[in-house]
């Protein structure tokens, strides 16, 4: 039998929920399709498209869409297949053999995965109790260990928290690794650094088309860096990496202005009704903690979060459990929201029943 290496043969996958379920709030997605009208010109565009011919090798179409949008220049965005991909080619071009990586935890699983596929070391720094991430700790670990690429989300999945401007300038600063700075979840806060990239040398801001602008399906990143680093990036990525049908579907949606400046609104209004109504149950004991969220999406704490999850399972309602303790559940609509806010209480109440019989 062919014998693999060690590296292959451990190889953990990612491990999304699968299976059907009546409501989803598991994946951060938006819950806001494009609008009719956007839809019919996409289904157009799909129409129109040459699928005979290779796409544009650097998605200019989408690249100036958002350039536009995010008033950043062209020349500074490379567009990718979903961040997840971007992430991949970052972190195998940029690092040698043997340099080391930082990560955060809690944090996006995927900075270790494909860190792990480089074979190059990881040091991974425990958040604070309240799950900042405390930026002396960073900047002193970066010198003490020769960190050469520290990449972390900022608004935080699954957090929900996130770390101001001045912080993050300060890594930048203070340090001489490469900062990737994942903002996946910036629309939904004001603290981008994306309008200051071309100041430092040694930064990468990644950005999602799968979030605020509800465009998870058709797999759109954009990592954002000096004209340097950016011609590297290009240079690395595989030539076709962003098909034809979503340079030409999302660049729809990138042209109307609706998707950055009321969708996230939208779903910002939807994570609010979601903190109200758990900070209440937080109050009464019901769960154990709620942290205060800059994201679509709210982590809580309760007891036995394996058991929640579960049982919400059994009300076909999906969500995120992380370890024994937190809930992440994504903002959904109202009556998603009313129904996992219920379906959580009844739960809680439940637990607590159970727990009193037997006392
Ligand atoms: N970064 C973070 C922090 C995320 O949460 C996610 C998706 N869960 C991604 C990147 C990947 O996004 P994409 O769909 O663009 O690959």
């Amino acid at each position: 039998m062919y014998r693999l290496s060690e590296k292959a043969a451990a190889i953990d996958p990612y491990d999304p929920i699968e299976g059907i379920y009546r409501i989803r709030l598991d994946a951060n997605e938006s819950f806001l399709l494009p609008t009719e009208s956007d839809r019919e010109k996409m289904a157009q565009a799909v129409l129109d498209t040459a699928l005979n011919r290779y796409p544009d090798p650097l998605a200019k179409e989408p690249v100036a869409a958002f350039s536009a949008l995010y008033d950043v220049d062209p020349k500074l965005v490379t567009a990718g297949n979903g961040s997840d991909e971007l992430i991949s080619v970052i972190l195998s071009t940029f690092l040698q053999k043997g340099e080391r990586v930082l990560t955060v935890s809690p944090d996006f699983s995927m900075y270790r995965f494909y860190t792990a596929i480089t074979e190059n070391p990881c040091i991974t720094l425990s958040k604070n109790d309240d799950l900042q991430i405390d930026v002396d700790q960073v900047i002193e670990t970066i010198r003490r260990e020769k960190i050469r690429l520290f990449i972390f989300s900022n608004p935080c999945n699954p957090t929900s928290l996130g770390l101001d401007r001045a912080a993050v300038r300060r890594l930048l600063t203070e340090t001489e690794a490469m900062i990737v700075l994942d903002e996946a979840y910036m629309d939904f806060w004001d603290q981008s650094l994306l309008s200051e990239v071309e100041q430092y040398d040694n930064l990468i801001i990644l950005r999602t088309a799968s979030k605020a602008l509800g465009l998870a399906a058709l797999r759109l990143g954009f990592a954002v860096a000096n004209e340097r680093l950016t011609g590297i990036i290009r240079a690395a990525k595989s030539p076709y990496n962003v098909n034809a049908l979503t340079q030409t579907v999302a660049s729809i949606a990138l042209r109307n202005p609706l998707y950055k400046e009321w969708y996230p609104e939208l779903l910002v209004q939807s994570r609010q009704q979601l903190s109200e109504g758990f900070a209440q149950m937080a109050a009464k004991g019901y769960i154990q903690k709620l942290y205060p969220s800059c994201t679509n999406f709210v982590l809580i704490e309760v007891e036995d979060a394996p058991y929640f999850h579960r049982e919400l399972l059994d009300f076909g309602i999906a969500v995120r459990c992380f370890g024994n303790n937190r809930l992440r559940i994504t903002a959904g609509t109202e009556t998603e929201n009313k129904e996992v806010l219920s379906a959580i209480l009844s739960i809680a109440k439940h637990r607590l029943e159970e727990q009193e019989g037997t006392l």
